[in-house]
């Protein structure tokens, strides 16, 4: 990646501290998004297993099969 230039007016070492501070604030709120879409996808993955009937998630996984044109039966 090549490094930017600043905008005319900053300085490199004022361009350098702005960009850094922005970077790094966006990159702990990537992270956060992350951690919570993992934990909402891992949590609602253990929920319907946990709790589903079991038949139902038979079927399900059974149409999705039978959608998909995979070969069943
Ligand atoms: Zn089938």
């Amino acid at each position: 990646m090549s490094k930017p230039k600043p905008p005319s007016g900053m300085t490199a070492k004022e361009y350098r501290h702005m960009t850094t501070q922005t970077l790094g604030l966006s990159a702990v709120r990537s992270d956060i998004a992350a951690i919570f879409a993992v934990a909402v996808i891992g949590l609602g993955i253990v929920f319907a297993a946990g709790h589903a009937q079991a038949s139902a998630l038979h079927d399900a996984a059974h149409d999705v099969r039978h959608a998909t044109g995979f070969p069943c039966h």
